[in-house]
């Protein structure tokens, strides 16, 4: 069966380019009915944190990729670890090391002054080493023949071995490194496809060669391009916002993050719109661009609008209602029904961040007026039409609050001054909404309720 894997060091949050990499690992899991196994990559102690960890574990909930297995974690697996570095040293596939820095820091001047690749020139190859004095245990990598990487994205990538360094497995204090703790987990954990950011390609043939001595068949693999920001760079915090938690609590849907982070170097045809289910049903990682994507946040807007104004309006709804409460409102405490804000709003706004402030008034008076609107709807020719429309208001009883009674109401007075709708219409909005935009009059006034909409009439009067 499938097996994939994420495999994150937990040395900050999760961003957009670590979740893309879950998520194509999870959708091929998911795809071939297989498993998907989270791992913490946690052996740079100086590095990790638990904050860390928390911080990987929370973004992934909030998208929605739940794991089969796990989390590992690697600093629980060390002795597993000497286990297998002291069984390739009895092998001879490793040896001990005890090349002082200062040989190669001038090995390596050399090579550079010679326009060579650095690269340890096996110098303790063979030789005696005390295990009990400071040494290093370095892989002994195949001195000829390549190493081809026949990847599911970019196809077959040859390494010389000569290219490749007898790299070191086990530190000076005893730890172990990056290239042997992920070839001893892919085995242990029978990953069979490892799907991750193509900055680890030159990992690959060293971990195919460690695996080969370890006696395992490799994995496949597909190394995924990376993402670069508006100005060609790879993405980073300089190009803002990349914790996928700082995109939920901006007001982005966890479907739509997905369905743009799927978008980002995979198509199917020119659909632009797939729920997780399609995602599942068509994605196929063979089908990823070999080419950078670059990150497009008007197109992530396009699909948040697009899941804001199109999702089920209670789902909404429940995440919105956080995005109430940072303005300080409570939806559940009295108003209007949050989905029935949300029904009248969902076409309006980018992002729940933006839905929340532009619902704000339904909830509470607003505390400054758009000016521009204020200066064009609230003039004194408004007077008539705003007091006319306060005195067929007031005498609405509560149960006729409702749109097609307001609607005639204002229909009516609009009649009455002979002035067309908008005359009336937006005079009344700017004082019941505090700007010229928000649903129809009959709607807004219906969600603001009859108190507030009184009491906001007399300020604009006032
Ligand atoms: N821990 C590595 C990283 O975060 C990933 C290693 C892998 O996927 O093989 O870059």
């Amino acid at each position: 069966t499938v097996r994939t894997r994420f495999a994150p060091s937990p040395t900050g949050y999760l961003h957009v380019g670590g979740a893309r990499t879950a998520l194509f690992s999870y959708l091929f899991a998911r795809r071939h009915g297989g498993q998907f196994v989270l791992r913490i990559e946690d052996t740079d102690l100086e590095r990790s944190t638990a904050e860390s960890v928390n911080a990987i574990m929370e973004g992934l909930t909030w998208l929605g990729l739940d794991y089969d297995e796990g989390p590992f974690f690697q600093t629980e697996r060390f002795e597993r670890y000497q286990q297998v570095v002291d069984d390739l040293l009895e092998r001879g596939l490793a040896y001990r090391c005890d090349c002082p820095k200062e040989r190669l820091d001038r090995l390596r001047d050399t090579q550079m002054a010679a326009k060579v690749k650095p690269r340890y020139d096996g110098h303790c190859r063979g030789r005696e080493i005390d295990p009990e004095q400071p040494h290093v245990v370095r892989f002994k990598n195949p001195v000829d023949g390549a190493v081809i990487v026949d990847d599911l994205i970019r196809g077959r990538v040859p390494f010389a071995n000569t290219e490749l360094d007898d790299l070191i497995i086990r530190r000076s204090d005893g730890s172990p490194t990056y290239n042997l703790t992920v070839v001893v987990d892919d085995a242990d954990m029978a990953i069979t496809h490892v799907i991750r950011g193509d900055d680890h390609l030159n990992n690959t043939p060293r971990q195919i060669n460690i695996l080969k001595a370890l006696g395992h068949e490799p994995p496949r693999y597909a190394h995924v391009p990376m993402i670069l920001g508006p100005d060609g760079k790879r993405l980073s915090k300089r190009h803002g916002a990349v914790s996928v938690v700082s995109y939920r609590d901006n007001g982005y849907l966890p479907e739509a993050l997905l369905n743009y982070l799927v978008r980002l170097g995979w198509s199917h045809g020119d659909q632009e719109v797939f729920s997780l289910d399609e995602m599942i049903a068509l994605f196929d990682i063979s089908d990823v661009n070999t080419a950078a994507s670059a990150f497009n946040v008007e197109k992530l807007d396009w699909l948040n609008q697009h899941y804001i104004q199109h999702g089920e309006p209670k789902h909404i709804a429940r995440l919105l209602s956080p995005h109430m409460g940072e303005l300080g409102i409570d939806p559940a405490e009295d108003g209007p029904e949050l989905v029935d804000v949300v029904m009248a709003q969902a076409a309006r706004a980018k992002t729940l961040k933006e839905l929340a402030a532009i619902s704000a008034f339904c909830y509470r008076d607003f505390e400054d007026y758009d000016e521009a609107a204020a200066k064009k709807h609230l003039r004194p020719v408004a007077r008539p039409a705003l007091e006319g429309l306060r005195a067929e208001l007031e005498m609405l009883a509560l149960e006729d609050w409702e749109p097609e009674t307001l609607h005639r109401v204002v229909e009516r007075v609009a009649e009455e001054l002979e002035l067309n709708m908008g005359k009336v219409a937006q005079p009344l909005r700017v004082a019941v909404v505090g700007r010229a935009a928000s649903p129809g009059i009959d709607v807004t006034l219906q969600l603001v309720g009859k108190d507030a909409t009184l009491r906001r009439i007399d300020r604009a009067l006032a």
